[in-house]
């Protein structure tokens, strides 16, 4: 028996603009890489039809992410779209990295430099869009929207877009197995002894 210890993984933290695919994205690698840990975030949003508590996130009542936030339970946290708080749970990061798992977040813009603060050595990946132009079209979609909201979300776009120059790296999301591939890549590139 080898009595070399396990080696801390570094954590991969995947963000970019609102409606790149990165929740698309972390599920391919969900799907093809069970050996890669991934965070469930606590969030006060509803669930979705089909969305499973511990599963696809963590639904908790205001009070209780309150409690989280008081208590220093979260890793970092952040209101998204000003509709609802999502935060990682702290501990479960910790654990996936001491076991030596390939561990990642998919988290905010807003969440991903607070983790920067507290986590400096975690490797930070953009996901960028193939170009602005399909960007634009996953993000006003089917055209239903007035024409303040479809300006205020390509403004926010074009915001988000420029955290890119933040990150340690840009995976295109041309294709969303082949992101996914990109990414798992990475992780498996760069254990550290931290
Ligand atoms: P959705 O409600 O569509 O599942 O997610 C909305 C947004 O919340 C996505 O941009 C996703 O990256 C972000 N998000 C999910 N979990 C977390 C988290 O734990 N922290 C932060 N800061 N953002 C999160």
């Amino acid at each position: 028996m080898s009595d070399t210890p396990i080696r801390r993984s570094r954590l991969v933290v995947l963000a970019g603009p609102t409606a790149v695919g990165k929740g698309t994205v972390a599920a391919e690698v969900r799907r093809t890489h069970p050996e890669v840990w991934i965070s469930v975030s606590a969030t006060t949003r509803a669930p979705r039809p089909g969305e499973e508590n511990g599963v696809h996130y963590w639904f908790v009542s205001d009070e209780e992410f309150d409690r989280m936030v008081a208590e220093d339970d979260l890793l970092e946290w952040a209101v998204v779209h000003k509709a609802a708080r999502y935060g990682t749970p702290r501990q479960p990061v910790d654990l996936a990295l001491a076991s030596g798992h390939p561990a990642m977040l998919e988290i905010d813009l807003q969440g991903a430099r607070q983790v920067r603060e507290t986590m400096p050595d975690a490797l930070f990946v953009f996901l960028a869009p193939p170009s602005w132009e399909e960007l634009e079209r996953r993000l006003v979609g089917r055209g239903t929207e007035t024409e303040e909201e479809r300006a205020r979300r390509l403004a926010t776009a074009e915001v988000e877009m420029a955290a890119e120059t933040e990150f340690d790296v840009t995976i295109v999301n041309h294709e969303v197995h082949d992101a996914a591939e990109q990414l798992v890549a990475l992780m498996e590139q760069t254990p550290t002894d931290l």
